[in-house]
């Protein structure tokens, strides 16, 4: 049965319902808070390819109950790829290593298509939860107070609350509203990193009935495929989701013509095709790459950002989670893992900081307490989101530079890497264990928190890019 929270009387306003925004929803709600929930396009429909939930996301999802006694978690499960490993290649096509990766790996992980995980949280939401979502409305300006904060939307309606969370994505106007940030300061935080990425997904019908390109449907009704061919400065994924209703592939390359940072402007497979033409398996790959439908191709440069000034408004009543406060590379997949533990992480904090369950008085609310804390916890205290922002960097640096055939990138090489600090962490248990610790080290003053020792990132503040589960499983930990 689900347990019910006492309500907090703080209502959260949610600018944008991408992956970030519907789990702040969620967890908002399910911390006791009231939700408005405000996004620009008209559907909830996403485009996008594979993306991968590891198991500190997963954490968060399988807390969520369905009315059938599943949980989303479990829901995302029977829609994602049902793997057992994931193999990787050289540019030869020689299988040089297989990864347990599946039901029975201790490191859970799921992969499947951003609009099915879109999609799944917004009908739990809505459905289930029955939250206050509104689409097709755009926010145009944000304002606070002391006791409030809130949003004026096109057509000039103002929506009022006690918090603003700006889940609007990478290109967030709700950023630069809280650092201050000039939009010339705020697109100079913008790094360009020389990398780009086709990506594509599309019905397995494309490929079906090639002779050429069905080998990557072969045993995909019960086991998908997952296989990574390592080439110098080109990698190219390629795989099967959905016991093979789906086909996907992507292709990492250098990008010396400089890719749009656009997601959504479709692009041509010839580039492709060409970066490979010279490997000993181009013909196999290439067979699968030509059946990409019109349309459903695109390429977009890889783009991260300098860690921003502050998350959180001057009046402390507005926040950013997200592609909004960070963007990742996905050579560590953690895009929507870490929205998800923002997400939880600020729920859990509004709570704890309100400080009477049905306060009449807005100032005793906490909410400028609970976003300093929240902030602290993810990025200034405990430096987990700008770990991994780096270590996202450097290891398209080090994919993009592995050398299969020659053997050269030798141990620096991680196809996949699950860092223990990352996959096993419990947002939320963490948040709860560390919140007073945090107001603390607060309340000695900004420049007195040395004191504080984190427990979400390695002490070293270095990303540390080993695949703990493989470590385990040859015994070396
Ligand atoms: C088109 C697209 C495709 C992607 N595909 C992949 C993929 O295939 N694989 C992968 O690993 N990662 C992908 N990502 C990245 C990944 O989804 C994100 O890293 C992660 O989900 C966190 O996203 P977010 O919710 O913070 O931001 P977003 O997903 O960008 O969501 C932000 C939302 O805010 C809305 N919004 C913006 N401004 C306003 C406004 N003023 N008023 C109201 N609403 C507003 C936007 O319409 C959008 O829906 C993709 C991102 C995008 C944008």
């Amino acid at each position: 049965m689900t347990k019910v929270i006492p309500t907090t009387g703080i209502t959260i306003i949610i600018v944008g319902l991408g992956i970030a925004g519907l789990t702040a929803a969620i967890e908002c709600h399910r911390q006791g808070h009231k939700v408005i929930g405000l996004e620009k396009k008209s559907t909830v429909y996403q485009l996008g390819d594979i993306i991968g939930l590891s198991e500190n996301g997963l954490k968060v999802l399988s807390q969520w109950p369905n009315a059938n006694g599943t949980s989303v978690a479990s829901t995302l499960t029977s829609l994602g790829s049902e793997l057992s490993s994931v193999e990787i290649f050289s540019s030869a096509g020689e299988l040089k290593y297989t990864i347990p990766f599946g039901a029975d790996s201790p490191v859970a992980g799921l992969f499947l298509r951003r609009s099915d995980l879109v999609e799944s949280l917004y009908q739990y939401a809505t459905s289930e939860l029955g939250l206050d979502l509104r689409y097709g409305v755009t926010v145009e300006e944000y304002w606070e107070t002391a006791t409030t904060a809130g949003v004026i939307v096109e057509g000039a309606e103002r929506i009022s609350g006690h918090c603003v969370i700006g889940a609007d994505g990478i290109y967030s106007k709700t950023r630069a509203i809280i650092t201050g940030d000039s939009p010339e300061e705020d697109a100079a935080t913008l790094l360009e990193t020389g990398g780009a990425i086709f990506r594509s997904t599309f019905d397995a019908s494309a490929v079906a009935t090639d002779p050429d390109a069905q080998w990557v449907l072969q045993d995909a009704s019960t086991h998908d495929r997952h296989e990574i061919y390592l080439g110098k400065d080109v990698t190219i994924l390629m795989g099967t989701m959905g016991k093979g209703k789906y086909v996907w592939w992507n292709c990492s390359h250098r990008d010396p013509t400089k890719a749009t940072t656009n997601w959504v402007q479709a692009a041509s497979i010839a580039p492709v095709l060409r970066y490979i033409q010279d490997w000993p398996i181009a013909k196999k790959l290439s067979a699968v790459i030509s059946k990409t439908p019109q349309g459903k191709c695109f390429n977009h440069s890889l783009v991260t950002r300098k860690p921003i000034r502050t998350w959180v408004s001057r009046q402390g009543r507005m926040v950013v989670i997200g592609d909004a406060a960070h963007q990742f590379l996905p050579h560590t997949g953690q895009g929507a893992n870490q929205a998800i533990e923002d997400a939880a992480v600020v729920a859990v904090c509004l709570r704890l900081a309100s400080r009477s369950n049905d306060s009449s008085s807005r100032e005793e609310d906490g909410v400028p307490l609970a976003l300093r804390v929240m902030e602290k916890l993810r990025q200034v205290l405990g430096p987990r989101v700008s770990v991994i922002q780096e270590g996202s960097v450097e290891a398209q640096e080090v994919t993009l530079e592995a050398d299969m055939d020659t053997g050269t990138s030798g141990d620096r090489f991680n196809a996949i890497s699950r860092p223990a600090w990352i996959h096993c962490h419990d947002c939320v248990s963490h948040a709860h264990e560390e919140f007073s610790k945090v107001v603390d080290a607060l309340n000695k003053g900004e420049g007195n928190c040395d004191a504080y020792v984190p427990t979400n990132a390695p002490m070293d503040g270095l990303f540390h890019a080993e695949d703990d589960y493989i470590l385990q499983s040859k015994g070396a930990v």
